[in-house]
């Protein structure tokens, strides 16, 4: 046989359409390129009114400088947090926390597969006051989405407690809203369910959030990450302060464009929508969804090995990449014992097929008990409904 081509079902980077890789195969222009400064600014505009924000940010770095960012422009040394977490991905939160010196309390999940609750963190804000409460939409640990908009009704009884959220292994894929859901700063990145490659930092902000780091002072300590370095390039890019980074700011219009075409809240549903035909495959052939129902997230699973086959982490991941699918290893109380995969972006009817059949050549070649097409029947049966 020849080689498999390898899809991306990782949680991010995702599959990137060729319309997207067009863009970013595109001559370089300068960023002053009036072509190029109109694009970029009708790309924020159209961030705005998508996420319910004040004002978006699209700069280059990864979904770990949105996170530093969202902290460095709303708190500062001494301040009280609250860090809501998860799992793996929400506990990066802490370590950053505490360089910043910011008092630090933790409110974790009762265990791996659910959520920080709404009602948890009323408890906790009605304790103490807090500058900032951080929260991670999809926990890409656990894949587990948090009731962002549930706690967002509880922050709207605190004006002095600005709400962050970790939406990279969810927006553009779950359902998020700064104005609608209370929340005043939210960040993501290109390389998940926008389905963009690596490379962009987009970061959403709300006016209270404005208001904060305004009273932080002239000069915050960072300066890259500094909104108001950024906010007079966001309203106008003919101006200067660091590179964009231009191919993908194309690439991000592009990605952007279609999702307007097929329509958030469409989009929205199809996440919901294949997340459970996924889910319904694996199950079929023994996989365990890890999140527990009302806990699942429609970016992204973890599926745990059937316990009676003992399987081989590595060398099950390992042919699955062979078969022609990538898949990634578990973390924390996960790891060794399941796999995650995620199943959001622009991902059509063939990604889908494709990588359910993998997960299942490579279950067939380890030896386990699985009869050929029993998951790709469940997702065959699903996809066909699907216009
Ligand atoms: C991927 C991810 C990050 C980190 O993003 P990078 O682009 O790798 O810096 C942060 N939070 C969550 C929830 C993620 O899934």
């Amino acid at each position: 046989m020849i080689k498999t081509e390898k899809l991306v079902m990782i949680p991010g980077p995702t599959p990137v359409v060729r319309s997207i890789q067009d863009q970013m195969g595109r001559p370089t222009v300068a960023f002053g390129d009036a072509g190029f400064v109109a694009d970029f600014k009708q790309l924020v505009l159209d961030l705005n009114e998508m996420w319910g924000a004040e004002q978006s940010f699209v700069i280059a770095g990864s979904g770990t400088l949105g996170m530093d960012m969202a902290l460095s422009n709303t708190t500062k040394a001494g301040d009280n947090i609250l860090v809501c977490t998860n799992g793996a991905f929400g506990d990066r939160f802490k370590k950053m926390c505490l360089r910043k010196g910011l008092n630090l309390d933790i409110l974790a999940a009762d265990h791996w597969g659910t959520s920080v609750t709404a009602e948890m963190v009323e408890k906790k804000l009605a304790e103490k006051k807090y500058a900032a409460v951080t929260v991670t939409h999809v926990e890409t640990s656990t894949g587990v989405v948090a009731p962002i908009a549930e706690i967002g009704k509880v922050l709207a009884k605190h004006p002095e407690t600005i709400y962050i959220v970790d939406a990279v292994a969810a927006a553009a894929g779950v359902r998020s809203n700064l104005a609608e859901m209370n929340i005043d700063v939210l960040l993501t990145c290109s390389q998940k369910a926008f389905g963009v490659a690596p490379g962009l930092t987009i970061l959403f902000a709300s006016k209270a959030a404005f208001e904060r780091r305004k009273a932080l002072g002239e000069l915050i300590p960072e300066a890259y990450a500094d909104f108001e370095e950024w906010i007079p390039i966001m309203k106008d890019p003919s101006k200067y302060w660091g590179t964009p980074a231009v191919n993908m700011i194309w690439a991000l219009k592009e990605s952007v464009r279609i999702i307007k075409e097929e329509g958030l809240e469409e989009r929205y549903d199809r996440h919901i929508r294949i997340a459970k035909l996924f889910d319904d495959a694996l199950e079929a052939i023994g996989f365990k969804v890890a999140a527990e129902k009302g806990f699942r997230a429609p970016t992204l699973s973890v599926y745990l090995y059937p316990e009676s086959e003992h399987v081989d982490d590595a060398k099950f991941r390992s042919l699955v990449g062979a078969e022609g699918a990538q898949v990634a290893g578990c973390l924390g109380a996960y790891a060794g014992i399941g796999f995650r995969m995620g199943h959001m972006g622009n991902i059509d009817k063939h990604v889908m097929i494709g990588a359910v059949a993998a997960v299942e050549r490579a279950c067939i070649k380890l030896g386990m008990t699985v009869q050929p097409g029993a998951a790709l029947a469940v997702m065959q049966a699903g996809l066909a409904k699907e216009d």
